[in-house]
C-alpha cells in the first residue's frame, strides 16, 4: 500500500491511530495520534513513544503472531486521568519489504470510566446514609423489647427518637425519587408559562410558620406584577423551597432572610431577558473552598450540621438540576462569617 494512501486511511479515522511496521517503526500517524502522543512521531521506534510495558508487549505480540490484541492505554490530559481501549489489527502488505504492519487505534473510555465511578459512589453513599438511621432503629427495637419493655418513660423517648430516624430514611428516599425524576426529564423543556410572582409569594406564606418557629423573618422584595417564565410550576416551586429552607435552617442566626424576585431585558449570563430569584441570609456562610462542589450529591460543607438539622444532602443536587432543565443558572456567593446569597436566573 503506498504511503500516502495509508496516511490518508488513517486521516479519515475517527480514533487517533498510527501504524507501526515489522522493524517497530512508526510509518504513519494521524493528527488525533499527534494530539495524545506528541508531535513526530513518524519514523521513531514505538518504544520511545509508548513506554507503558502492556502496550510493549501488546504491539511485539500482534507484530510477531499477526493477531489482534486489546489493552489499555494510561494517559493524562488538561491535568486529567484519562484511560484508553486499545486495539492492533495486522495489516498485511504494508510497510518496508512488505512485512506487513501493525494498526494501532485508541478509544478513550474515560468518560465510561467516570460513569461507572460515579455509580459506584452513588451506590456506596446512598447505602451510608440510609445505614445510620436504620442501625439506630434496629438498636432501639432491640431496647424496646428487652431492657426498655415495662418502662414507659423510656419508651416513649425512644419512639420519639425512631419516628425522628424513620422521617430521617423517608426524606431520603423522597429526595432520591425527585432527584431521579429531575434527571429524567432534564432534557425535556418546561411548557407551562410560570407566573413567579404568585409562585414566590405562595411560598413564602407557606414557609412563614417554619422560618418563625426558627426565629427568622421572611423579607420579600417582590413586585406587584406578574414575572412571567417557562417552566415547570412545581419544580420552580421546589427550587425555591429548597433554598429558603436552607437558608433559614444554616442562616437562621443572621435573624432575617430576604427573597427577591426581579427582571433584566438583558441578562448577561442568559444573554437575554430572565427573571432573578436571590435568596440572601445573614447567616455564617460557606467557605468558599466548598462552593464548586455545593451542587454535588451528598456534598455538605458543614456535614455536622446538616445530619443535625436532617439534611439529606441532596437538596441543591436537585435544585441545579431542575435550575439546568429550565436552561437557567444558579449562582452562589458567600464567605465565612458573611451570609450566603443563591441567586436563579431563568430565561423568560
Ligand atoms: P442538606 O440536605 O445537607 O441541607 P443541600 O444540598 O441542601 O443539603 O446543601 C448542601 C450543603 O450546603 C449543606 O449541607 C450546607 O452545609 C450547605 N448550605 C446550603 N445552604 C446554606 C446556607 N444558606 N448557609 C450555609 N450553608 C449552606
Amino acid at each position: 500500500m503506498a504511503n500516502d494512501l495509508i496516511d490518508h486511511m488513517l486521516a479519515a479515522m475517527p480514533l487517533p491511530a498510527v501504524m507501526v511496521d515489522q522493524s517497530e517503526l512508526i510509518i504513519a500517524a494521524n493528527a488525533d495520534a499527534l494530539t495524545l502522543l506528541g508531535p513526530n512521531l513518524v519514523g521513531r521506534n514505538f518504544v520511545t513513544i509508548l513506554r507503558q510495558p502492556q502496550m510493549i508487549d501488546t504491539i511485539e505480540q500482534g507484530l510477531k503472531d499477526r493477531a489482534s490484541c486489546k489493552t489499555r492505554f494510561l494517559s493524562s490530559e488538561g491535568g486529567q486521568d484519562t484511560t484508553y481501549d486499545v486495539h492492533t489489527r495486522y495489516v498485511p502488505a504494508v510497510g518496508s519489504g512488505s512485512g506487513g504492519a501493525l494498526l494501532v487505534s485508541f478509544n478513550d473510555r474515560t468518560q465510561l470510566e467516570q460513569a461507572g465511578q460515579m455509580r459506584r459512589d452513588f451506590v456506596a453513599n446512598v447505602s451510608h446514609e440510609l445505614r445510620t438511621p436504620l442501625t439506630a432503629l434496629i438498636g432501639f427495637i432491640e431496647t424496646l423489647r428487652s431492657a426498655a419493655r415495662d418502662d414507659e418513660a423510656a419508651r416513649d423517648r425512644f419512639l420519639g427518637i425512631m419516628g425522628d430516624e424513620a422521617s430521617r430514611m423517608n426524606r431520603l428516599v423522597g429526595d432520591l425519587m425527585s432527584l431521579n425524576r429531575v434527571e429524567s426529564q432534564e432534557r425535556v423543556r418546561p411548557e407551562e408559562q410560570v407566573d413567579l410572582t404568585a409562585l414566590i409569594g405562595s411560598l413564602l406564606n407557606t414557609l412563614g410558620p417554619l422560618a418563625e418557629g426558627a426565629g427568622v423573618v421572611l423579607q420579600p422584595l417582590v413586585p406587584e406584577t406578574p414575572i412571567v417564565v417557562p417552566g415547570d410550576a412545581d419544580q420552580l416551586k421546589q427550587v425555591f423551597s429548597n433554598l429558603i429552607e436552607n437558608a433559614v435552617k444554616y442562616g437562621g442566626s443572621g435573624g432575617r432572610v430576604r427573597v427577591e424576585l426581579s427582571k433584566s431585558d438583558r441578562d448577561p449570563a442568559m444573554r437575554g431577558p430572565a427573571a432573578r430569584v436571590r435568596v440572601i441570609d445573614e447567616g455564617p456562610g460557606i467557605d468558599p473552598i466548598h462552593l464548586p462542589r455545593l451542587t454535588e450529591r451528598f456534598y455538605r460543607a458543614d456535614s455536622h450540621r446538616s445530619r443535625e438539622l436532617g439534611g439529606t444532602g441532596l437538596g441543591l443536587a436537585i435544585v441545579k438540576h431542575i435550575v439546568n432543565r429550565h436552561r437557567g443558572r444558579l449562582k452562589v456567593e458567600s464567605e465565612l462569617g458573611q451570609g450566603a446569597a443563591f441567586t436563579v436566573s431563568l430565561p423568560m
